[in-house]
């Protein structure tokens, strides 16, 4: 009893405050009145019109409330009211909360204490994200849930009060508010600083979207006064207004913001801007499908977890539309893409699930991406190769290729099977990107029976202050990638183009190029073998002279160099492989320094070496690395012996593991 009138009290405050302050300062969360937003004609608001028409604001909001507890609902997709679970996480962030412990950052935990009156400027550490973060509310999802479930009545107090105190100390036009009550120049500097952070489209859109969950799941309860419908309703709608005016650029940004406008229109459809709320995310989204998306099905910003990331944008908004009868208003081509998009999905991924970490990407966990196949699959249900891995090959069928192209991106997927005693190397050399994307065309991983020998260094961390982007850096660095280099420095350029694709089921042979810099030009061409050979040509030529180096980024474990330069990795279960690379001069080993981070802010040190020769200016240099399993047909020495006439457009090589030999060559 006496937290609700602690609530009621508060909200009191502030609208006296605002009252008082007219007209200079404009009505809390927004300068419009909630009832010119809303759409008064439509019949079922008539008795919130006829109390508005009388002035009698207060009965409006009655009226109101009792309308939208008794509407025709409105399928939230995504939400189903019957069947509301709360994780172990979810529990955590609720209760932490409680406490205003807030859930700002998977990577910064445990959760930083943000006062008991709330400081929303609080920045323990200068990493962007952090706080920006923090305005995407993470935990407040939860404490509905919590809420929902165990109508435990402090998880809802906790929500109103929090996002009420949000609301009061994140106006969005507190520069100006700054500036009429005469602040400092300091203080309009903070201000402006703070609403930068709080509201970025991309966090407003986050608001946007899981403000409707949070609704759907507490407006029921008697503490869901009419004063915070109000309030609600207007700073929703306020998002919805300021996103309409400032949507990103371009990107996953983007993607995101429009389907949470085309959810805010389809969910609130009693505001007067509501269609064109939702249209604008439909046209969007549309657009965008086309420029976002390359005809192989790969999302331009080349990260794997954007790319996933895109699809639920996709399927999410096309499942809203459908589940309240806009599906129309999508064209055929744009589910065809999505389709394409999911292929892609599959073919990245190893055969436990594990995903190669370019760019930005970080480890995804088995069931989780299990759970997003099975979604894709119910908008998909003839996708047979998409219900297998969805069921992990309960259902549906394996596709009738192991080695997959996907030539406009740059993804090749070099694969003897899909099963967990294959090799796979996925190798990334791709168009010039952006965002999340990494110089380290021509770098990949080799996956086998279980184990990556050569993950990707992963990201780390995304921005900040001068330390935090120096730690971003460190693993953006092409060196740390498993490709060439020119006296270690990054590419200048990022634009591999294919020479030659060619899958067949003893081998697969792929030739990238890139003009990895100005002066130098790096072709890769790849032979892989159904026993899990991998044989690696490089060719640097070119005006530059300085040293060439290729690189090689080890997983966590032992590793030995034989006195030959051979490296060995020594894994106690036996699943290991041999490395020798020889070149046109003698090779020199430089060790160096090694990290790889399957998380935020999470890193493990690797060994990692480099196999470098000088280049004069002009001259045509090649190095040929053969990576082997280390299994009992392929002891002894690794002898590597290139054809005498190779040529830019014509090689072979002769190589012998052990017992065994093989030969590989291409032509162009
Ligand atoms: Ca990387």
């Amino acid at each position: 009893m006496k937290r609700i009138l602690m609530i009621g009290c508060a909200l009191l405050a502030f609208a006296t405050a605002a009252a008082a302050a007219e007209p200079v300062k404009p009505a809390l969360g927004d300068e419009k009145s909630l009832y010119d937003l809303l759409d008064l004609e439509r019949p079922e608001l008539k008795n919130v019109k006829k109390a508005v028409e009388k002035g009698n604001i207060p009965a409006a909001d009655k009226e109101l409330l009792k309308y939208f507890r008794t509407r025709k609902p409105v399928q939230l997709f995504g939400l189903d009211l019957e069947n509301i679970k709360v994780s172990k996480l979810e529990q955590r962030q609720a209760d932490e909360a409680l406490e205003h412990k807030f859930y700002a950052h998977k990577g910064y935990q445990p959760s930083y204490f943000y006062g008991d009156d709330i400081d929303w400027r609080y920045w323990p550490v200068r990493d962007n994200e952090l706080r920006w973060q923090l305005h995407r509310h993470y935990w407040f999802i939860p404490l509905a849930k919590c809420y929902y479930l165990t109508r435990d009545n402090r998880y809802i107090d906790a929500w109103i009060d929090q996002y009420t105190d949000w609301v009061k100390k994140n106006p969005l036009d507190g520069v100006e508010r700054l500036k009429a009550a005469g602040a400092s120049e300091e203080e309009i500097a903070a201000e402006r600083e703070n609403i930068r952070f709080a509201w970025r489209p991309m966090e407003a859109g986050r608001r946007l979207q899981d403000l409707l969950t949070e609704f759907a799941l507490t407006i029921q309860s008697p503490r869901f006064s009419p004063e915070f419908l109000n309030l609600f309703l207007r700073t929703y709608r306020q998002h919805a207004d300021h996103i309409l005016h400032n949507y990103s650029k371009q990107g996953n940004h983007l993607l995101f913001e429009a389907q949470r406008m085309l959810f805010a229109g389809i969910y609130f459809p009693e505001f007067r801007e509501a269609a064109e709320w939702r249209r604008s995310g439909i046209e969007i989204l549309n657009r965008e499908i086309g420029v976002q998306v390359y005809p192989d099905g790969m999302q331009f910003e080349l990260d794997f977890g954007y790319h996933i990331a895109a699809i639920d944008i996709f399927l999410k908004a096309l499942g809203m539309a459908r589940q309240n009868g806009f599906e129309n208003e999508f064209p055929a081509s744009y589910i065809e893409t999505v389709g394409k998009m999911t292929t892609v999905t599959w073919n990245l991924l190893f055969p436990d699930y594990s995903n190669p970490m370019f760019g930005d990407t970080k480890s995804h966990d088995k069931a989780s991406l299990k759970k997003q196949f099975r979604s894709w699959s119910r908008v998909f249900p003839d996708d047979h190769q998409l219900q297998w891995f969805a069921s992990e090959g309960r259902k549906g069928a394996l596709p009738d290729y192991t080695s997959q192209q996907f030539p406009a991106s740059g993804f090749y997927v070099l694969r003897t099977g899909w099963d967990t005693d294959a090799t796979v190397t996925v190798v990334k050399a791709g168009p010039p990107a952006f965002w999340h994307n990494q110089p380290d065309n021509g770098t990949f991983d080799y996956w086998r029976r279980g184990r990556n020998f050569f993950p990707d260094s992963g990201s780390y961390v995304y921005g900040g202050d001068s330390a935090v982007l120096a730690q971003r850096n460190w693993f953006r660095q092409t060196r740390v990638h498993n490709t060439l280099t020119l006296d270690n420095r990054n590419l200048d350029s990022t634009d591999s183009k294919l020479l030659l694709w060619k899958a067949a089921p003893e081998e697969t042979v792929l030739v990238t190029e890139n003009p990895s810099y100005e002066g130098l030009t790096h072709r890769r061409a790849f032979f892989a073998t159904q026993d899990g050979l991998l044989v690696i040509a490089d060719l640097a030529t070119g005006a530059a002279a300085g040293t060439v180096g290729v690189h090689f980024n080890l997983c966590p474990g032992k590793v030995e160099f034989a006195k030959d330069g051979t490296l060995r990795t020594l894994f106690d279960d036996g699943n290991n492989i041999r490395i020798k690379s020889t070149g046109s001069a003698p090779l020199k080993i430089q060790q160096e320094e090694g990290w790889v981070s399957n998380a935020y802010r999470k890193k493990e040190e690797r060994p990692a070496y480099a196999v470098e020769m000088p280049k004069k200016a002009g001259e045509s240099l090649w190095l040929i690395t053969v990576i082997t399993p280390d299994d009992d047909a392929r002891k002894g020495s690794i002898a590597i012996v290139p054809d005498q006439e190779n040529t830019g457009s014509r090689f072979g090589v002769a190589i012998r593991v052990g017992g065994k030999t093989y030969r590989f060559g291409y032509e162009l």
